[in-house]
């Protein structure tokens, strides 16, 4: 019977991979689980309920030592990796393309990686997907975020006090964040505008009440499998232009616009946030990514000209309850995958299977990070 093992998160990080109920889900699957101590605690999931669904609380060492697979949700720290014995399965949030030097240490201590976050985004792979499940939690924190700075109210009303006029929010990229946005700031009875560069999106932004604003002249690719590609510069300036002219209207601003494997793309200058409305708030979901407004800091919150402006990179973690719920479902779903009666099986044929797995027999085998490695191995 293979041993999966349930690693507690460190620093500031809330949320754990493995709810009590996965555990009964592993188990029917004649999976035996080991949770670390104090695993789920930070997401009010007690060790008492991990262990009456099957689970045997033990301390990190004893589960690196012990265990086959390991899953959690960041990178291994420095201690968990020494720990882990050759042959070992981790399966985490490892942002291979960013964290090409700990993928080497990691193929080279002969651990096979799976890169939950490499999951590719097709119909099949939905339930397994951990970046749309986080984008969501994040879309929602960052409207409430923006609303708690917000001087103003969201809603509009008609008091005897007079009338308040609802306020005006404009979101750049109407992917699964910037969706969850548009919904969330419409359920508060703000006034939406969207900006994007794909048109399909046009349809489901409207069907959720927002205004859609067309820039003319996107390069649009099918073959991005819904996701965006690089634009002209052309396209760029006139982008930034109308961007501008609809941001100095705004009181809040949230971004999410990323195209995978790239920095995030510059939407906002730093003299856009400059002509801004004092008190008005911006929320850049791409901040670990550089950011789509020019001026925003990572893992900060400025003020600049009476302006906030958010960089928070972990918005899921504020939320661990849900954000564990759903990444519970994720990775149950992944090991279905990959655990058969009770033993691992890896069907390289699975498009699933072969895009995540990054390390395997001392080699980087998923093609992009293997690319990336070729060219940057120099310089680690
Ligand atoms: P996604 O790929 O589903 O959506 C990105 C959207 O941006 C796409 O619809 C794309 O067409 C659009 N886009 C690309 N270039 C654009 C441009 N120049 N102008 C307008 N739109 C453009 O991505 P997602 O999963 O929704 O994530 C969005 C962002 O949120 C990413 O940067 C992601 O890293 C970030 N994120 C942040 C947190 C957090 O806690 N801060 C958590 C999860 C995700």
């Amino acid at each position: 019977m293979i041993k999966v093992g349930v690693l507690k998160e460190s620093g500031s990080e809330k949320r754990v991979i493995l709810l009590p109920e996965g555990v009964r889900t592993l188990q029917e699957m004649k999976t035996a689980v080991w949770v670390e101590a104090g695993a789920g605690k930070e997401a009010y999931f007690q060790d008492g309920a991990y262990k009456e669904a099957g689970a045997r609380i033990a301390e990190k060492g004893e589960i690196i030592e012990n265990t086959s697979v390991i899953i959690k949700i960041n990178p291994p720290t420095s201690e968990e990796r020494n720990a882990m014995k050759e042959g070992t399965v981790l399966i985490a949030i490892l942002q291979p393309l960013s964290n090409i030097s700990l993928i080497d240490e990691l193929a080279k201590k002969n651990i096979t990686t799976f890169s939950l976050d490499c999951i590719p985004r097709t119909t099949r792979a939905q339930t397994m997907d951990v970046l749309s499940s986080m984008a969501t939690v994040a879309g929602y924190k960052a409207v409430l975020l923006a609303a708690s700075h917000l001087p103003t109210f969201f809603p509009m009303f008609i008091t005897a006090a007079g009338t308040v006029t609802p306020a005006k929010v404009l979101i750049l990229g109407a992917g699964v964040a910037g969706l969850q946005a548009i919904a969330t700031a419409r359920r508060l009875g703000a006034v939406v505008e969207v900006f994007d560069v794909r048109a399909d999106v046009k349809e489901e932004v409207e069907t959720l009440g927002a205004k859609f604003v067309e820039v003319e002249g996107a390069v649009d690719e099918a073959r991005a499998g819904g996701y965006a590609v690089e634009q002209t510069g052309e396209f760029q300036q006139k982008q930034k232009q109308l961007i501008h002219n609809h941001a100095v209207k705004s009181d809040v601003i949230i971004t999410a616009a990323q195209i995978p494997g790239k920095a995030a793309p510059k939407l906002i200058s730093e003299e856009t946030v400059d002509a801004m409305k004092p008190g008005s708030v911006i929320v850049d979901l791409a901040a670990s990514s550089g950011g789509n407004c020019e001026v925003c800091k990572n893992n900060e919150t400025i003020v600049k000209n009476g302006v906030t402006i958010i960089g928070e990179s972990n918005l899921p973690a504020t939320m661990p309850v849900d954000a564990s719920k759903m990444l519970g479902k994720n990775i149950i779903n992944f090991l279905k995958l990959i655990i058969n009666k009770g033993e691992l099986n890896l069907d390289f044929k699975d498009d699933i299977i072969k895009n995540t797995c990054i390390t395997q027999n001392k080699e980087i085998i998923n093609e992009s990070v293997k690319n990336l490695f070729m060219k940057t191995a120099k310089t680690f």
